[in-house]
């Protein structure tokens, strides 16, 4: 016998906390599943911090930061914990950059975000700690912020049990048989939840799920790495001291000020092998992206110390790094909910709109650049781009 029950949630990251959350928090019956055991490492919501910003390439993302940061504050005042550490943030533009500052300014200039413009010096006088090449542009945005990965997502399943969802770790999705109007079945090795609906926000696994329905997105797996550097002189890198950096060039580096530790975070975006989700392994240090990191922080951040520890990390990648927020199309019942590899800032806005789409089948908000039938996601010829 199936067990019924209004929604199933498909993977409890960061994206399917947050729907089981707001499915829950309006009084639907919710049933949340997981492959491994809640809070595990092995996906992408893991570790200390994300990056929350409003500087985005187009002004439909900039638009939906401001969502983004009234989800955050919805969070915090639901959950009582304080998620957003406020530091301001820098993207920074060296000479002839792969990535160009136009597309951040008419965006933000169209939304009526507030920004500086400041020039190398400028950015050393304000944060000592920096040293730019001459010729470098970089852009200030004062409420760039940083927010928990691990801990927030923790607090969004403790909002969805406080509503009574029923979240269950180390149950496998194993099979999906939709029925249309009669619902969908969703099958695990201890037996057959029916429902009215499903959200799939299983990341590096989604074609895993999807493939029950015979539908495959072109998504492309790579094992990233962050590491934790050690300061001589912490303070320096403190938040008010240090802002959250973004470097908009190819190699692509951000970074973070201290952050519940002495260390300074980093990372290159996109800088992972390719690799295969169920193939990974256990954690294993990549001396070539490590050496990568270490050469660039010696020459922009000279003051931020050798490395002390890594951490390994799946991202997802579209081909043309947009998310996917949509019902998969024939299957008005499914909705994938995939952030692209930046998708965490935006978690209890997916959870938020993934509610709207599997409950009414629409959303306030325009999501029209994240369906499933897009040409990035249809046609093969597809150019992708991930350095955005
Ligand atoms: C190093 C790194 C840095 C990042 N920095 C930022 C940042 O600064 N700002 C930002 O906005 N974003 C950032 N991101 C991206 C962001 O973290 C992700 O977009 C987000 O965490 C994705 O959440 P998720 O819930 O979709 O994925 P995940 O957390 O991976 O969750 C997917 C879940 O699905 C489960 N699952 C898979 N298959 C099945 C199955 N068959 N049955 C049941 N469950 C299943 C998995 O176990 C997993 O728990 C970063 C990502 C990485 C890796």
């Amino acid at each position: 016998m199936a067990e019924p029950v209004d929604y199933v949630v498909v993977g409890l990251g960061a994206l399917g906390s947050a729907a089981a959350w707001q499915l829950a928090r309006r009084g639907h019956s919710v049933v949340g599943l997981d492959r491994f055991a809640l809070g595990h490492d092995r996906g992408a919501s893991h570790e200390t911090s994300r990056i929350l910003r409003h500087s985005y390439h187009t002004p439909g993302y900039v638009e939906l930061t401001l969502e983004a940061y009234a989800d955050w504050a919805d969070l915090e005042e639901s959950s009582g914990e304080s998620l957003v550490t406020t530091t301001g943030g820098l993207d920074l533009f060296p000479p002839d950059p792969a990535i160009s500052p136009s597309d951040y300014l008419a965006s933000m200039d169209e939304v009526g975000i507030a920004y500086d413009v400041l020039d190398a010096d400028e950015v050393t006088r304000r944060w000592p700690a920096f040293r730019l090449p001459e010729g470098t542009l970089a852009l200030h945005q004062a409420d760039a912020a940083i927010v928990p990965a691990a801990r927030g997502t923790a607090a969004m399943q403790a909002q969805a049990r406080r509503h009574g969802a029923d979240l269950r770790g180390e149950q496998p999705v194993l099979g999906l048989v939709d029925h249309g109007g009669a619902g969908v079945e969703v099958g695990t090795a201890s037996g057959t939840v029916r429902c009215r609906g499903v959200v799939v926000t299983a990341d590096a696994w989604t074609n895993d799920v999807l493939r029950h329905l015979d539908v495959d997105v072109p998504l492309e797996v790579t094992w990233e790495q962050v590491t934790y550097f050690s300061p001589a002189e912490a303070a320096r890198f403190a938040p008010g001291t240090m802002p959250l950096w973004i470097w908009m060039d190819d190699p692509s580096f951000y970074g973070f000020p201290t952050y519940g530790e002495q260390t300074v975070k980093a990372a290159q975006d996109c800088g992972g092998p390719s690799i295969d989700p169920d193939d990974r392994g256990a954690d294993v240090v990549d001396a070539a992206m490590l050496e990568r990191l270490s050469t660039f922080m010696g020459e922009v951040l000279p003051g931020s110390g050798a490395p002390v520890r890594s951490k390994r990390c799946l991202y997802t990648l579209t081909p043309d790094r947009d998310f996917v927020l949509a019902p998969v199309p024939g299957h008005d019942g499914v909705v994938v909910g995939l952030g692209a590899a930046h998708g965490f800032k935006f978690a209890p806005t997916f959870g938020r709109l993934l509610a709207d789409l599997v409950t009414t089948g629409s959303s306030a908000t325009d999501l029209t650049a994240f369906r499933m039938d897009r040409p990035a996601l249809t046609d093969p010829d597809y150019a992708a781009n991930w350095l955005v």
